[in-house]
Order: C-alpha cells, then structure tokens, then sequence
C-alpha cells in the first residue's frame, strides 16, 4: 500500500508518519518511509538545487522549477516507490502529487495544463491508496516552519512568505481533499501528538487492513 501525507509546512507529517511506521511495524507490515522532493539519491539531489537557493541564483524559473520537481518524482517512483511496492512493502511517503497541485500550481503562473501533464509523466500511474491532508491554522503551521527554517536547508524565498500565502495553502490543501474524498483524508491538527496518530490509524485500519 502507498500512502502519502500533505499539507503545509509545520503540521506534523514527518512525526505522523514515523508513528505509522510503528504501528504497522507492530502489526508485522513491513513498510518504508521517504519524502518528496526526495527520497531517491537522483530526488535528493534535485532537491537540494531547489530548496537550498540554488535554482532561484541560477534565474531557473517557474516552469523549469516544475519540470525538475516532476524529474525529482519519477525518479523516486521508478528506483525507489515501485519497487518497494513490487516487494510487498508499504510505503509512507511525506508529500507527493498533492503538494505538486498546490506548490508548483496554485502559487504560480505555471499553467495548470503544464501541471496536469507533468504530474501524469512523473506518477506514471501510481496513486496513493490513502492520503492523509493534515489542517491546521495558518499561524501555527508558519511560526512551526519559521523557527525550524533557521535551521537551514530552505530557501530564503520560503522564509519571506506571508502568512495569506500559508492560509491561501490550507485552503487549496482542503479544496483538494473535498475533491477527492475517497483517497483523501482531513486530518485535525492541532490535536495533540497521540490523538493525531489515533485517527491517522482507524482510518487506516478501516480503509486498509479489514
Ligand atoms: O515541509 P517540507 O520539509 O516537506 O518542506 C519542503 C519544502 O519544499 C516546503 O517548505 C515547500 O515550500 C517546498 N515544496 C515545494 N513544492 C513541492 C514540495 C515541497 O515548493 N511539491
Ligand atoms: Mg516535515
């Protein structure tokens, strides 16, 4: 099983899905976590040209960002997803197309057509079997993002976002899910740790394991 987990910045993904991966692991399900943009070597290093600052000096612009986002996914799909997948593994992957949709999509002049055709080439097919949307204030999940930021690895271009843009994000992560109700999951976020992770799994256990 593919299951993917979206929504802004500072809501809890990567927490939510080592909890998963416990769960399952306790139930004897083998399964693999990884991220987007990422999680192969080739992902990684894409990755790293578009989030460490490096495109932006280069002047690579919207459409070329789009175009290395979706490189950056079929090569994860190809060397990493499909062949867990093929090996009887779950996988838990923290973001994927959804983020695509909204990242590359609504907050660009990127044309939604150009979009479409890149999510369908880089995905090849594979959809998640359950995907988890986690929603919270905008406030919160910005000021989460912007104390880990200092951090590092994002660009300053992330860390001059205002908090409309988070709140226009919530939204379109919403929309989304209201769109696709059968794959997509709202999950309450500003629960606390262990209440997040309880829901996440009797939805699983529901949608995927009776
Ligand atoms: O929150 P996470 O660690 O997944 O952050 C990766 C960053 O990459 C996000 O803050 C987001 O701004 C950016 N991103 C993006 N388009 C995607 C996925 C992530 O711009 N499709
Ligand atoms: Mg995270």
């Amino acid at each position: 099983k593919f299951i993917t987990f979206e929504g802004g910045e500072g809501v809890g993904k990567t927490t939510q899905i080592r909890l998963l991966t416990e769960r399952l692991a306790a139930r004897g399900i083998n399964c693999i976590k990884t991220r987007e943009p990422g999680g192969s070597p080739g992902g990684e290093a894409v990755r790293h040209v578009l989030l460490s600052g490096a495109a932006e000096k280069l002047g690579i612009g919207p459409r070329g960002e789009a175009i290395l986002f979706a490189a950056a996914r079929a090569d994860h799909v190809d060397t990493k997803i499909r062949p867990a997948l093929d090996r009887g593994q779950w996988v838990l992957c923290d973001r994927f197309m959804d983020s695509t949709r909204i990242y590359q999509g609504e907050h660009t002049d990127v044309p939604q057509g150009l979009v479409d055709i890149l999510e369908r080439i880089a995905i090849d097919g594979l959809r998640p079997d359950l995907t988890f949307v986690l929603d919270l204030r905008a406030e919160i999940g910005m000021n989460r993002a912007n104390t880990r930021r200092t951090k590092g690895e994002i660009a300053d271009r992330f860390e001059r976002e205002d908090l409309s843009i988070h709140k226009n994000r919530r939204n379109a992560f919403l929309q989304l899910a209201r769109q696709d109700p059968a794959r997509c999951k709202v999950i309450d976020a500003s629960q606390t740790v262990d209440e997040i992770s309880f829901d996440i799994w009797q939805i699983v256990e529901r949608e995927l394991l009776l």
